[in-house]
């Protein structure tokens, strides 16, 4: 058996990388700015990533279903084109935003400090961002949330989280999502809490079916959002 040629890319092989560090640095300064705002009004922000269909408005939608009685909440959702996810959260008697990111796969600092403008910090505790479904670049993209929050489903196949180390090694809270479906998928879910335990020690990793409503409370506890 022959080996497999690798070519690895090197930093100063890739074209764009000075446009790029500089796009980062920007991002950076405008989300420690988002931060401070966000600070200064008492707001708690938290940016939720994920693939496509992974859960990520469901676990909005669960989580502003059972804390709006708590605490004033508003979601800033991203996505590439449509309004789905804000229609669905707006159901819920939640205000919310829609970001169309156009060409961008993520959402970066610079949108979101807009959707603040867009929103009455006065009369808010605790602010959503769903971010666009992706497993890639929001990890290089901090927005000057508190807290991030990434949901994998167990539909995305057993190496999910060691093909996406970046993003997960982010997180405060990992959600293995859709465990209802584990079975059926012939996914082994230890592995999968496993592995993202390996690639981030620090994190939470909470089992979850957003279907179900199993998980929810962990989840929230873990974001102290529940006591
Ligand atoms: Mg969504
Ligand atoms: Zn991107």
């Amino acid at each position: 058996m022959s080996e497999i040629p690798i070519i690895k890319v090197e930093d100063y092989e890739i074209l764009d990388v000075e446009l790029e560090e500089d796009v980062l640095e920007k991002n950076r300064r405008i989300a420690e700015e988002n931060r401070r705002k966000l600070d200064e009004y008492r707001i708690l922000c938290i940016d939720v990533m994920g693939a496509i269909g992974s859960g990520k408005t469901s676990f909005i939608e669960r989580s502003a279903e059972k804390l709006k009685n708590k605490y004033r909440i508003a979601v800033i959702a991203g996505d590439v084109t449509t309004t789905i996810d804000a229609e669905r959260v707006s159901k819920h008697s939640v205000f919310s935003i829609q970001v169309n990111t156009g060409r961008e796969c993520h959402l970066d600092a610079n949108m979101i400090s807009k959707a603040l403008k867009e929103l009455d910090l006065e009369n808010l505790d605790l602010i959503f961002i769903e971010n666009v479904g992706n497993l890639i670049c929001p990890a290089e993209f901090d927005l000057g949330a508190h807290k991030r929050v990434v949901i994998v489903s167990v539909t995305e196949g057993e190496y999910v989280i060691i093909k996406h180390p970046m993003i997960f090694a982010e997180a405060d809270l990992i959600i293995i999502n859709k465990i209802d479906l584990a079975d059926a998928m012939g996914v082994n879910v230890e592995k999968l809490v496993e592995d993202a335990k390996k690639v981030n020690p620090r994190a939470v990793v909470v089992k979850a079916s957003m279907k179900t409503g199993v998980g929810l409370n962990e989840a929230l506890k873990a974001l102290r959002l529940e006591g």
